[in-house]
Formats: C-alpha cells, structure tokens, sequence
C-alpha cells in the first residue's frame, strides 16, 4: 500500500512538472453553493492571500467533506492565525488545507483532545504518522467556524504543491460562478528617473479614466517624459456576493508590445510579505486602496511577475505620442481594458518631487545602530527595501519612529534603558505601540536587566507603558455556587487592560482542563464533554497571567448532576 502511495505521489509531481494541472481530482469541500469572501493571491495586510475564502451562509458548522483521499499529516490549533487548522495530503502531491474551523470531525477530535490532555495545553500543533488517520473522498473532516483571526463564518481552503506553495485552487476545478467584469478604482502614473515628469509633475498622478460604451476605460491624454511606471487599483467580484476580491491576470502593453504580466497562480510562503514592496505602500496606509505597482522595482523578487519588458518600466520621448494598455482578467477571462494616451513632452516642472531629509540616511543594504535619548534602534541590513531618510524623534519615554508609511521587511530591534525605573516599576513596563488614538498596544517585550526590547515590523509611536493591573475573571454562562446541569459548557470572562492576556490554565477538583481562548469574546471555554468530572459538587480553579506577569486567581464552586 504504502508503495503505490509512493508511485502516485512521483506521478502527481511529474504531472504537475508539465503544467497539467488534474482538473477533476479534487471535489468541492462543501456542499453548498461556493461563493467566496476572498479569492486566491488577493491583496492583504502584509501578505497575498493564499487560498479560497468560501462564504458559509452567516453560520457556523457547515460539514466539511474531504475532497480526495488522503491522510492528516498536520493539526494546529491556535488562538489567533488560521484558529483551528488541518492539512490533509493526497496521494498525488497535493496538500489541502482548512482553516478557521469550529471542530474537527470524530477521530480527528479524540486525536486532538488526547494530545492537549497529555500536553496540558489548548494551543497545539501536531504531525499524525501517515495512515493514522486516514480520510477518504467524501467523508467529513470537520466543520466549518470563525476560530483563530478570523472575521466570520468561512472556511479557508487552500490547496498546496509539493514543496507547500500555495496554489489558486480554481486551476483544480472549482467551479464559480462569474460575469461580472473586473472593477477599476484608479490608475496612477510614477515618474521615475530624475529628470521625469507627468503632467508638469515628478510626484505620482491619479489619471482621470473616462468609461467607453464598449466598457472599456479611456484615460485623459497625459504629457510626460522620461521613465516612467503605471500602477492600478482593481478587484473582481463573482456572481451571488458583492464581496471585493482580486484579480486573476494584470498585463500591460506600450505602443502594441507587451511590457509586464502578474498572474495570480502559485506563489511560496517566503516571498509573500514582499506584497509591501509591490503596492503603493504609502497610498494604501494613507488611502486604504490597494495600488498595484505594474513594474518590478529593486528588492521585489515576487515570483507572480510572470513577464517583464525593462522591469515594466516604459521611456517617454519627447515630441512622441504613444499609448499605453492595462488589460485586467479575472479566471472566467472577464476582462476590462485601460488604454492611457500619452504626448511626449518636455514641459517646466511646476510640482517638484518633496525631499524630506533628515539626520539619518538608512542605506538600505548596511545594517544601522541609531542611539537617541534612551532609545536605540537597531535596523538590519535589508530591513528597508530602498535608501530612506528616517525622522526620528525622542521625547522622555516615547520614541517617535518615522510614520507608517514606509514598509519594513525584517524586524527592526527597538531597546530602551528604564534605569530611571524602581526595580518592581521596571518589572510592569513594556514597549507599546500607541494606535491613533494614543492607546498602546502590547509588543513582545524582552528584559536584560534595566533594559527593554522589542521587535517592530511597522513604524510609529513607541512608549514605555506600565502595567498594573491584573486579568479580571468572570462567570459567563454560570453563577457561583449554582447548578449547571443543563450546560453543555462553562463560560468565563477574561480579560486585562493593557499587556494583554499571555497565559491561562483552568483545573476542575485540582485536575487539569483544555479551555478554549475567544480572544474575539474575551471567553474561555470547557466543554463538559470532555467527561472530567465525575462529582456533583465541583471547584473550578483558574489562573490568568498577563503579557508582564501580573496574575488573577478565581475559584467557583458548581454543580452538576452526574448520569
Ligand atoms: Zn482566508
């Protein structure tokens, strides 16, 4: 058996060498009309989406049925993230993936629970022997949720190749429903090189697009010259949902030849976040609009980029007229066309390109020791994308770190010397990031004697903020000292003002419990099919311990009739 797995499995990776991809091998995970919340390589926060977001009718508990044969080979459960995760492989190759689920199916679940009983822990990742716990086509695998980061019912469904890239399962046959075209929100034009400009302008246009009978979309004559780059917000929405998901294929062309294609097909986990590097990262954090650089620039290795004349980038000369084409397609080869009219000319600069410089120039590929008051910032090589002029500003306990307008790829370490601090204030202090609103938000914080550390990917404010408050512990769904015989579970409101919640563990007659974490609901969950108690009268302990170690004990006596 386990060598025609083997055979099998070389075939579908063969198979998948020559770009033929099995059309009828995998059936739909669901068995309700799929119709999707996002589509695969869809544009996110910091990441490209890496599979279906399938819409589950508003609810919870939608079956979901393996759809081929195949094994678990990896479980996570977690708080945030994908919350309750299972991979499953097939035997050509593949690997589907379901996330955000409500629970798994029989097997799977005893599987579950037996490890986080043994382990003592909700959260849990493991990796099941093959052929232990085998599924064949058909058969349910769990049930679809909202666990982990999730923001409503939906199941994510990925489907993954044999070195675990992500692929758009529509090329597997997904059947969805589409004839709606897709949506052009705006088109800019980036002057380039030093002496370009577009419309009396080095800084980047929003061209005016005016809409053609036949659909298509004319943009107003620019005047421009020298290098130059086209970006465009767009998406696509599919039959029965008005959801905004993305695209399938950007092509552009310049005076009739084709200078640059993204597709939306495959991509590897290791180049997702370059995302950053491809939007117009400054207008998405400024606009919340997706601006798709249709250009390659330095430090973007993406891989989407499937074709590329002179990175995409295209020379304007002056006294010439050319045109420039966007042609947008989403996978049922609905398409919209942008046709950009351009006169080559040579015209004076009325609006000059903002040098913003400041005491330091980040030379992106070195890495960078700042000290300021009692901050220091530690920025390794290729940390930036691009040589930057950062603003840097330190005011007692806050540090001010440029603004989040400019992305960041590796961590960038920021650490504060709290010598000024008693050693028992110095304990309750950790490095926030204010929001907008000036309220912190928890960063992992790390200490060395007085001094504090924490990692940032984002720029913005950061302060030394003291927590000293511990988690509050509530009955939810229950009173102390009553019966609950008629609960399936018991409910528990926790929560913690500042640091955040970083631990917690629940015993029932001094015997440990799996609660799960909403850190949505702020409620811990046990679910008394776990069978633990054996009594009537019960004493629930539980311990709650925040991101800087201060901790709440709550005790609760219940009862419960017992069968
Ligand atoms: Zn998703």
């Amino acid at each position: 058996m386990r060598k025609i797995f083997i055979v099998l499995y070389i075939i579908g990776v063969a198979a998948y060498g020559q770009s033929s991809l099995p059309t009828d091998y995998f059936s739909d995970p669901l068995n309700i009309p799929i119709i999707l919340s996002g589509s695969f390589g869809e544009l996110r926060s910091n990441h490209f989406h890496s599979g279906l977001d399938i819409k589950t009718q508003q609810r919870e508990g939608q079956p979901i049925f393996a759809p081929a044969d195949g094994f678990v080979k990896r479980i996570k459960v977690a708080h945030y993230g994908y919350g309750k995760a299972l991979y499953i492989q097939h035997p050509n190759g593949y690997t589907t993936v379901y996330a955000h689920l409500q629970r798994y199916a029989h097997d799977i679940k005893d599987y579950v629970k037996n490890a986080q009983y043994e382990k003592e822990t909700y959260e849990i990742e493991l990796f099941p022997e093959a052929g232990l716990l085998e599924v064949k086509k058909g058969e349910i695998i769990g049930y679809t949720g909202n666990s982990g980061s999730s923001g409503g019912p939906h199941l994510h469904y990925e489907i993954r190749d044999a070195a675990s890239r992500p692929m758009n399962p529509m090329l597997f046959g997904v059947e969805i429903p589409d004839t709606k075209k897709p949506l052009v929100t705006s088109v800019f034009v980036y002057p380039v090189g030093e002496q370009a400009h577009v419309d009396q302008s080095q800084n980047p246009q929003k061209l005016r697009l005016m809409l053609q009978k036949d659909g298509s979309y004319k943009a107003e004559k620019i005047s421009a010259l020298g290098k130059l780059g086209i970006g465009v917000s767009t998406n696509d929405q599919q039959n029965g949902a008005s959801n905004k998901n993305g695209v399938y294929e950007i092509k552009t062309t310049y005076n009739g030849e084709e200078k640059f294609k993204v597709l939306f097909e495959k991509f590897s986990f290791g180049e997702t976040r370059y995302l950053n590097r491809y939007i117009d990262f400054d207008y998405f954090k400024t606009n919340k609009s997706r601006v798709q650089k249709l250009f390659r620039e330095a430090n973007n290795p993406l891989s989407i980029i499937k074709s590329e004349v002179d990175n995409g980038y295209i020379t304007v000369e002056d006294g010439f007229t050319s045109n420039f084409t966007i042609e947008i397609r989403d996978f049922k080869n609905n398409k919209v066309i942008i046709s950009i009219p351009i006169e080559g000319a040579d015209k004076e600069i009325l609006d000059p390109k903002e040098s913003k410089e400041t005491d330091n120039y980040i030379y992106a590929n070195e890495a960078t020791s700042i000290t300021k008051g009692k901050f220091n910032i530690y920025i390794p090589a290729n940390s930036l994308y691009e040589d930057t002029y950062l603003d840097i500003q330190v005011e007692g306990d806050t540090l001010k770190f440029h603004k989040d307008v400019i992305p960041i790829h590796k961590n960038i370490t920021i650490t504060v010397d709290a010598d000024n601090y008693t050693a028992s204030d110095l304990d309750k202090l950790y490095i926030g990031e204010l929001n907008y609103r000036g309220e912190p938000y928890y960063n992992r914080t790390y200490r060395k004697g007085t001094k504090l550390s924490a990692k940032t990917r984002s720029f913005g404010t950061y302060a030394l903020v003291a927590d000293t408050t511990a988690p509050t512990i509530k009955p939810h769904n229950f009173i102390n000292g009553k019966w609950v015989s008629k609960l399936d579970n018991l409910q528990i409101k926790i929560e913690d003002d500042l640091s955040g919640i970083s631990s917690y563990r629940a015993t029932i007659n001094g015997k440990f419990i799996v609660t799960e974490y909403n850190y949505k609901k702020d409620v811990l969950t046990y679910n008394f099919e776990d069978e633990i108690i054996s009594e009537t009268e019960n004493n629930l302990k539980l311990i709650v311990t925040d991101n800087v170690g201060n901790s709440t004990t709550f005790e609760a006596t219940f009862f419960r009739k017992q069968l």
